[in-house]
Formats: C-alpha cells, structure tokens, sequence
C-alpha cells in the first residue's frame, strides 16, 4: 500500500475513533463542580491599588498577572541585539528597576516577567548551520520551529530540543529543558557556547572552557546571569524513523526504558501511563522509534496537522469523565499503534503547542515536573497514587521522558539519569482550585525530594521555601555569585523575587 494510502487509512481510522469517543464523551455529563457564584481569579489586568492603569504581563498559566514598567519587542539579532539588550539595561539601572528576556513566556510562575521592570520579548531567527562541525549558531530569541526549518533541507535536526517548536532556544537552555531523543542530557548539553551582555553591559562568550563559571551559571539559570544573544548548539542528522508500542505493567517500565534509552537502535523513546483515577498508573506504555532500511528522499518537515487537532478534542473530552480516560487509554495503547505510520526525526518533534489550547476561558492546563531517578520509580508511583486522584484538580497526562546527568547547571533537577514525568493537569480559574493544586502540589513534592528526586522550576511558584533549598541544594552558592555579578539585582524575576532572592 501506498504511503499516502496507509496515512488516509490511519487518520481515517483514528479521526474516527477519537469523533466517536468525543461524541460518547459528550453525552455523558461531566463530574465537575459548578461555577455558578464562584468569583473566578487571573486573567485580570487591572490593579485597583494603582491610580492609574498598570501594564502587565502575564504567562502560560494565565495566573501570573504581573505589573512591568515597559515591554520592548526586539526582532534583531548580533549587535542590533546588543544594542538593544544594553538600552534596556542602562535605562533600568538608572531607574533602580528590573530587567528580564523572555520568549514565549510559556514557563508557569512568573519566570520571565520582571515585577515594575522593563520586559524583553525576544523573537527573530538567525541561524547559521555549520555541516562539518554538526553544529549551528542561532539567534537566542529564535524559536525552535525557525531551527527546524533552517535544519531540515540540508538533512539535520536539533540534537535536543523540548515537544514543543513555540519557544525559544535561550529560553530553552536557561530552563535547560530537555526533550525525547535519548540517550541525551538536557539541552544544555548539547550547548557548545553562548554570548551574552552581562548586567554590567560587557559582553562575554562563555563555554566549559572559556568563563566557565558564566557559562554553569547560565545554564538553567533562568536568565538571571546574563542576556543570551547567540549560541552554538549540537545537531544531529534527520532520518525516517518507524514507531514501536509495548504496553506494560506500569512497574516494570523503568528497565523496558533503560534497556531502550540504551539501545542505538532507538534514537526517540518515551512512556505514557493510563490516568484513569480507580486504576491510576496501573499500566504503562512504552514507545520507540528506530531508523527505517531506506533513509533515501526523506520528505520535509510537517506538522502534526489536523490529527492532533481530532486527538485535542478526544483529549479535553477528558475533563471530569473518567470513562473518556480509559477510552483515551485504550486508543493509545491498542488501536493507535495498529494505526502508526512513519515519520521523520523533524517532523515527530515539530508540534506547535496550540494543539494543546484548552479552549475554555473559565479553566487553564497547568503542568508539574518531576524527575526521578530510575531505581526510585516504585515510590514515584506509590506517592503519585497516593496524592494525585485525591486532589480537586483534574489529571489529564503524563509523558515519561529520559534525562541524561546534567554536569554543567548550579541548579540540576537531573543530577543523575532520570526518569522525567511531565504531568498536565487542568484546574478552574478560581481561588479554591488554586489553593487546592498549591496543597497538592506541596505533598506532591514531599513525597518525590522523599525518593530522591526533584521538581521542575518553570511551572507554579508553590513549592516552599525549604523543598526548593533541599532539591536544589546549590541554590544558596547561585544565589551568592548572582549577587557578585549583579550587585544591583537588575536581572530580575519571579524565581528571583519568591525563591533565591530569599537566600
Ligand atoms: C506546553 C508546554 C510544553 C513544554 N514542554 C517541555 C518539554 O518538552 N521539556 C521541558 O524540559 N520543558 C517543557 N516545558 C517547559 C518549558 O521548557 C519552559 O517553560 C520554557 O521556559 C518555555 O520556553 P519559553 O520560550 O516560553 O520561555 P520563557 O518562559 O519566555 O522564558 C523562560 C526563562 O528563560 C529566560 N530567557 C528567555 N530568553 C532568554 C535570553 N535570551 N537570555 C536570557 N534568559 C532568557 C527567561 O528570563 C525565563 O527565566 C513545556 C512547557 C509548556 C507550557
């Protein structure tokens, strides 16, 4: 059968399964709790303490709304770049105001807003491969779609980049991210060098040899070292991958994934386990690809399309229908990979994040991080079953991904291998759901620094205090060489301000 006639069969199939499940879906009503009366928060930008309206800025959680003095745009790159960065810089200190670079501001808790300071959106792509060394120089404020774009035609990909293609490459190494091609590190790894303008104005290269120093501060540092104008950064060779489904119990998927994380075979692996809350990470599945025989005429990059737009509608269906979680479960891990086809390293990785719009003003996804290492799995389970069906909030996902040691970063969340659990979760707009994900997110945390393992920084700010400093125990030294190098605290935001600030 021709590969067109297979894809038409597949997306015939699974448009069908997921229209089917979507319509089941609807006409059993949700189990969630009414609105009615209930004051909604976020999303407000007015602040009524201020004579005059404020300019805000809020994030990906719709729940940072956060006053800023002013918000500048730079499409520039190189000097025109630095240029800019320096404005910013000098006119912020004379003022005694923060600063801070963001790109998609898809981190969580205020991350990338700098409180009363000036914003800096940054978002133009300059990218420059270098075929011979397997690297290319890209513009910091870049977004992964312009790399894959720049990469695709002359056979290469990004080494390491995290699902989604919206946000920037900068942005990307300062949360040091990671994706799922294995057996790699977080992005930073794949980092050779970066440039950026110092908050004394200096421009410094930086790398594990040259201001090394600069370089592991940076490096997950949340913008909080420097402004990133470019960097050096590992490709990899494209190539026509084919998918491979093993379901499992959930238990004995720690060595399913080792074994393919190390299997050369297999350059992309990632898990899923089943969210239905009576059987709630019972089952596990896992998911390979390996390179197929013929890796001629590989064909351009696409994006997922409209097969992840149907799949979107099977996925929010799932919001207070426990039924429409086991029926979501059992397309994936039986119908989809009868149904799976080929793809290729770029294409597999160039999914924008707006497959993923909620499409409800009264609701927000919110996602949690937590990286466990692998002989810990059992207790991650246990504490997940524990906490997470209890909570008010609704569990939608979570994707198992592996994360390589981080050797470079004051603040690893993978010290050693780890097994990363990306969780989506979707909560109603209102105090009550928010104070009820802070108290589970808090036990949530507890129980995995219990196992030896960490949370992700660039979601909610609602881990305390002492969890940060225990999962982080290098935070007190970041913090102090963050003081020497920026006396004056210019590079500023809400990690700063709620955590290492504190220190
Ligand atoms: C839907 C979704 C999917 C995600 N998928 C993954 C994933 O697969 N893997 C993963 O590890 N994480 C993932 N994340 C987390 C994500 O990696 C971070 O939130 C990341 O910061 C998002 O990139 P951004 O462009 O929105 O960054 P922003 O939120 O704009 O910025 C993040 C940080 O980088 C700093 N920064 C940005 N640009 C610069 C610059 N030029 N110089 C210095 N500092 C800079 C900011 O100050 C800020 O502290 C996901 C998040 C969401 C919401």
């Amino acid at each position: 059968m021709s590969r067109i006639g297979t894809l038409s069969r597949r997306g015939l199939l699974l448009g069908a399964g997921a229209t089917a499940g979507y319509l089941a879906g609807r006409a059993w009503a949700p189990g969630l709790s009414q609105l009615d009366g209930v004051p909604r928060i976020g999303g407000d930008l007015m602040d009524p303490t201020r004579s005059t309206p404020a300019l805000f800025l809020n994030d990906a959680s719709e729940l940072s709304a956060t006053p800023i003095h002013v918000h500048s745009r730079p499409a520039a790159h190189g000097d025109a770049l630095i240029e800019a960065f320096r404005t910013e810089l000098s006119a912020a200190r004379a003022e005694g105001r923060a600063v801070c670079v963001s790109a998609a501001r898809h981190s969580m808790g205020g991350q990338s807003i700098p409180r009363d300071g000036h914003a800096i959106t940054v978002d133009d792509a300059w990218i420059e491969p270098d075929t011979t060394a397997q690297t290319y120089r890209v513009n910091g404020g870049a977004r992964w779609r312009d790399v894959i774009q720049a990469l695709d035609p002359i056979g290469f990909s990004p080494a390491v980049m995290q699902s989604n293609h919206d946000f920037g490459v900068a942005a990307t190494f300062s949360v040091n991210a990671h994706g799922w091609p294995v057996p790699y590190g977080p992005m930073g790894a794949t980092v050779r060098n970066i440039r950026m303008v110092l908050p004394d104005g200096d421009v410094v290269t930086a790398s594990r040899t040259e201001n090394a120093d600069l370089f592991n501060l940076a490096v997950g540092g949340y913008g909080l070292t420097g402004m990133i104008v470019d960097m050096e950064v590992d490709m990899a060779p494209n190539q026509r991958l084919a998918p491979a489904f093993t379901a499992m119990p959930a238990a004995e998927f720690p060595a399913a994934f080792r074994a393919a994380v190390d299997d050369p075979t297999k350059p992309m692996a990632y898990g899923r386990l089943n969210v239905t809350r009576e059987t709630f990470f019972d089952e596990a599945l896992l998911v390979t690809y390996s390179p197929t025989e013929d890796q001629s005429d590989i064909p351009p990059a696409v994006e997922s399309g409209w097969l992840s737009y149907a799949a979107s509608y099977l996925y929010r269906g799932q919001v207070g229908r426990e039924g429409m979680k086991d029926w979501r479960w059992w397309m994936e891990s039986s119908l989809g990979p009868r149904l799976a086809g080929e793809s290729t390293r770029n294409s597999l990785m160039n999914e924008p994040v707006i497959t993923l719009d909620d499409r409800d003003p009264t609701r927000v996804d919110i996602l949690h991080e937590y990286f466990v290492p692998f002989d810990a799995f059992d207790g991650f389970l246990e504490a997940c079953r524990d906490v997470i069906p209890d909570a008010f909030v609704e569990f939608l996902n979570v994707t198992l991904r592996f994360v390589d040691s981080d050797t470079d970063s004051l603040l690893p969340h993978s010290p050693t291998p780890r097994i990363a659990a990306v969780m989506s979760f979707t909560q109603e707009m209102t105090a009550r759901a928010e104070a009820d994900h802070a108290r589970m997110t808090r036990a949530l945390i507890d129980r995995i620094i219990g196992i030896g393992g960490t949370y992700y920084l660039p979601y909610r700010p609602h881990a305390t205090l002492d969890q940060f400093t225990r999962a982080y125990p290098r935070a007190a030294e970041f913090a102090a060489a963050k003081r020497a190098l920026d006396p004056q605290l210019t590079l500023r935001n809400n990690l700063w301000d709620a955590y290492l600030g504190e220190l």
